[in-house]
């Protein structure tokens, strides 16, 4: 986190908070997640550096810059093209030019660049999309925001063995999975 400078990926008036450890808004109603939550994210995933990451929800994209210098190869898609558009630069502009960012409905993951060692999704879903576990690779792990407005903690899902281990993390609060 210390290698990407998140003030490139929030809007030019809120350069000044880049660095509170706080969510912003990038526009289309949606944010820039909270650094903390990132970090716990990128933790719950523990990457060593060769993995191939699918990061459901681009947003500004700097989760993705994150996970690009943790992992092999970073896929990203966000339903919203405007932000994967401003996200492309961001990535282009801060050394992340390797990020590959999608336009679609991130639900259904990206069934053409599958199997993922981890997936994290930075929106919040009642309940775990299938094709998400689907293209899970063995002992691929999943990080997901899990609940609706009223509530929601953050999951991580392993494809294990004999189907899926899920551990329970920290109370948040993220915008929903369209
Ligand atoms: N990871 C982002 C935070 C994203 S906020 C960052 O670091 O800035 C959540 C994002 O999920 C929003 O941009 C929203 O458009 C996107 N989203 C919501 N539902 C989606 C879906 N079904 N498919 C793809 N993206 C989706």
């Amino acid at each position: 986190m210390g290698r990407v400078p998140r003030e490139a990926f929030v809007p030019p008036d809120l350069v000044g908070m880049a660095y509170d450890d706080a969510a912003l808004p990038i526009g289309d109603g949606q944010t820039i997640s909270q650094p903390f939550i990132v970090a716990t994210m990128c933790a719950l995933l523990e990457l060593v550096g060769t993995e191939a990451v699918l990061d459901v929800g681009t947003g500004s994209g700097y989760a993705a810059a994150v996970l690009d210098e943790l992992a092999r190869h970073v896929v990203s898609i966000d339903r919203i093209e405007t932000l994967a558009v401003r996200a492309r630069r961001a990535l282009d502009q801060t050394g992340h030019a390797d990020v590959e960012v999608r336009v679609g409905d991130g639900s259904l993951g990206v069934p053409d660049r599958a199997p993922f060692d981890a997936i994290a999704v930075a929106a919040a879903a009642r309940r775990l999309p299938e094709p998400l576990y689907e293209q899970l690779a063995p002992g691929g792990r999943i990080v997901l925001p899990r609940g609706g407005p009223g509530g929601q903690r953050l999951v991580r899902i392993t494809r294990g063995p004999s189907g899926p281990v899920e551990t329970a993390s920290l109370a948040c609060r993220f915008v929903p999975l369209v």
